[in-house]
C-alpha cells in the first residue's frame, strides 16, 4: 500500500437501505468538508432491487469509491439476526477488501452491525469508529443493555416500571427495541454481543445533534461512560439531499404535487422494509378516504406476516395489480382526484421537500424521521419494527412534532376512524393555525438542524474534531478518563 498525504477513511455498511444510505452520506461529508479520500465497503443483500438502484445511482468516483461485497445467503427468522450473522460470515471478505485497497486506510468506520470487523482496524493500527445512524436515546439504551442484562431478572416486557437509564429518559417496556422483547431468543443474544462490542471501537459517532438531544449526549459522555467507556460524537443530522435526476414516474408525481395546495398532502411510507397486512392496508385505504385529504401512498405487498417483510426485497414485487385488488371496492375510482398510489418506492427526500406536503405517516425509521424534520414536516408516527417505538415516543413526548397511532385492541389494526382523525388533526388543525404547535416546533427543529451542520455549528465542529483526530492518528484524544 502507498503512503498518502490525504486521509483515507473506509466505511462499512451492513445490508439494508436504511444502513447503506447513512453510511454513504457520512462518507460524502468526510470528502466534501474534509477532503478525505473515501471508500465504502457495502455488504449487499443482492435481493433488493432498490438497493441495487441506490448503489448504481450513488456511484460517484469524484466523491467516493464503492466496493460491493456480496453476502452469503444466511437464513434466520429475525431480520436483525440475519444481518448480524451475515456480517460475521463476511469478515474474511471484508479483510481481503481492506488489505487489497490501493491506499492505506487512515480510519475504519462501521455501522452497529459491523462491530465484529473492528478487529481488522486493530490489526492495521488505525482509529476505529462505530457510526450509530440513529439517535442518542436509542444509543444510550443500546450501550446500557449489558448492564440491564445483569440488573434485571425475567423478561423486560414484564417489568412494571420503565427501564431506567442513567441521565436519560426511562424506556417503557412496550417501547423497547424488537431485539429486547424476548430474552430467550437468539435475536437478543446476538443483540447483546453487538452492544458489548460497542466499546471495542475508539469512539461512537451518532446521527443527532447536541441542540436536539443535549441531555442524552451529556449522559453518554458522563454517567453512561462507565459502561460505554469511549467518547460519543454527535455529527448529525446527516441526511440525503434531493435527487436531481428524475425518472418518468418521479416527474409525474412532482407535477401532481405542484398542482396541490401548500401543505395539503399526506405522504404515506413505511421506509425501506415496512409492510402491512392486507387487512391493515384496507383499513388505511378507508382511513385516508375518510379523512378527505390528499395523499401519496407508497404501496407495498405484504411479505408473510412480518412488519419488516420487505427489508431484503424492497422494490422486487411485481404484484401491484394484485395488491390493488385487495383495496376496498371502488377505492381507486373514488380517490383518483385526491390521491396517488406509488408502487414500492418513492423519491422520498424530493417528496418531503415539496411545499405541498403537509404531513408524513411514517414508520419512524430514524432516516425517515430526520428527512421529515429537516424538511419541516410533522409526523403521524406508526412504528413497526426495530427501535421505531422509541423513536415515535420521543417524537411525540419529547420533541412535540408528532402524533402516534394506536392499534385497536380487538382487531389488532390501526382503525380507519383513528387514521382519519389523526390526518385531519395534523393537516387541518395545523393548517388553520389553531394548532398544538407541531408545525412550529418542527420548523424550529429544522432551523436548529441547519445551524448544527453549517460552519461553526455543533455537529460541524464535532465532525471537524473527528477529522483532525483521523488526520493526526491521535489516539490520545480518543481515550476517556473513566475508571
Ligand atoms: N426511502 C425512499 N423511498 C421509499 C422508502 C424509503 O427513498 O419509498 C428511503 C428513505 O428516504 C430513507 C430510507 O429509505 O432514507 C429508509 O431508512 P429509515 O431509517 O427511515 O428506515 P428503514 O428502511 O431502515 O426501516
Amino acid at each position: 500500500m502507498d503512503l498518502q498525504k490525504t486521509a483515507h477513511v473506509v466505511l462499512l455498511s451492513s445490508p439494508g437501505i436504511g444502513h447503506l444510505i447513512p453510511i454513504i452520506e457520512l462518507g460524502k461529508r468526510f470528502h466534501i468538508h474534509h477532503n478525505f479520500k473515501v471508500t465504502i465497503l457495502v455488504i449487499t443483500s443482492q435481493t433488493s432491487q432498490a438497493e441495487s438502484q441506490i448503489l448504481k445511482s450513488a456511484t460517484n468516483p469524484s466523491l467516493y469509491t464503492i466496493i460491493p461485497i456480496p453476502s452469503s445467503n444466511i437464513s434466520a427468522t429475525a431480520v436483525s439476526t440475519r444481518i448480524r450473522l451475515t456480517m460475521r460470515h463476511s469478515i474474511p471478505s471484508i479483510k481481503s477488501a481492506l488489505i487489497n485497497l490501493p491506499l492505506r486506510p487512515s480510519a475504519f468506520i462501521v455501522d452497529i452491525f459491523g462491530t465484529e470487523s473492528l478487529i481488522l482496524a486493530k490489526e492495521l493500527n488505525i482509529p476505529k469508529f462505530v457510526y450509530v445512524a440513529s439517535h442518542a436515546w436509542y444509543l444510550s439504551l443500546f450501550a446500557y443493555s449489558p448492564v440491564l442484562d445483569k440488573q434485571i431478572e425475567g423478561q423486560y416486557v414484564d417489568q412494571k416500571e420503565p427501564l431506567k437509564i442513567p441521565g436519560c429518559k426511562s424506556v417503557r417496556p412496550e417501547d423497547l427495541v424488537d431485539s429486547m422483547m424476548d430474552r430467550n431468543n437468539l435475536q437478543y443474544k446476538e443483540y447483546l454481543i453487538t452492544a458489548n462490542n460497542l466499546c471495542k471501537s475508539d469512539a461512537v459517532l451518532v446521527n443527532t445533534w447536541n441542540e436536539l438531544q443535549h441531555r442524552e449526549l451529556k449522559a453518554l459522555n458522563g454517567e453512561l461512560s462507565c459502561s460505554l467507556k469511549i467518547p460519543v460524537f454527535a455529527v448529525g443530522p446527516i441526511v440525503r439531499q434531493t435527487k436531481s435526476k428524475t425518472d418518468q414516474d418521479t416527474e409525474s408525481m412532482m407535477k401532481w404535487l405542484d398542482k396541490q395546495p401548500k401543505e395539503s398532502v399526506v405522504y404515506v411510507s413505511f421506509g425501506s422494509g415496512g409492510t402491512l397486512s392486507y387487512d391493515q392496508m384496507k383499513e388505511l385505504a378507508f382511513g385516508l378516504e375518510l379523512s378527505e385529504q390528499r395523499f401519496i401512498w407508497v404501496l407495498r405487498a405484504p411479505r408473510g406476516d412480518d412488519a419488516d417483510g420487505a427489508f431484503f426485497t424492497t422494490g422486487c414485487s411485481d404484484r401491484f395489480d394484485e395488491i390493488q385488488k385487495q383495496l376496498p371496492d371502488g377505492f381507486l375510482e373514488r380517490i383518483k382526484n385526491l390521491g396517488m398510489l406509488v408502487q414500492e418506492w418513492a423519491p422520498q427526500v424530493n417528496v418531503l421537500k415539496h411545499g405541498s406536503i403537509g404531513c408524513f405517516i411514517s414508520h419512524c425509521g430514524w432516516g425517515s424521521v430526520l428527512e421529515s424534520l429537516t424538511n419541516g414536516v410533522p409526523i403521524i408516527a406508526w412504528p413497526l419494527y426495530a427501535e421505531q417505538r422509541m423513536n415515535a415516543t420521543m417524537l411525540v413526548e419529547e420533541l412535540g412534532v408528532a402524533v402516534k397511532t394506536t392499534l385497536s385492541p380487538t382487531k389488532n389494526v390501526v382503525g380507519r376512524e383513528e387514521i382519519a382523525s389523526l390526518v385531519k388533526k395534523v393537516i387541518l388543525v395545523e393548517r388553520n393555525g389553531k394548532s398544538n404547535h407541531m408545525r412550529e416546533r418542527v420548523r424550529e427543529i429544522k432551523v436548529s438542524a441547519e445551524k448544527a451542520l453549517c460552519e461553526g455549528g455543533s455537529s460541524y465542529n464535532t465532525l471537524s474534531k473527528v477529522a483532525k483526530i483521523i488526520n493526526k492518528q491521535d489516539f490520545i484524544s480518543l481515550s476517556l478518563n473513566v475508571d
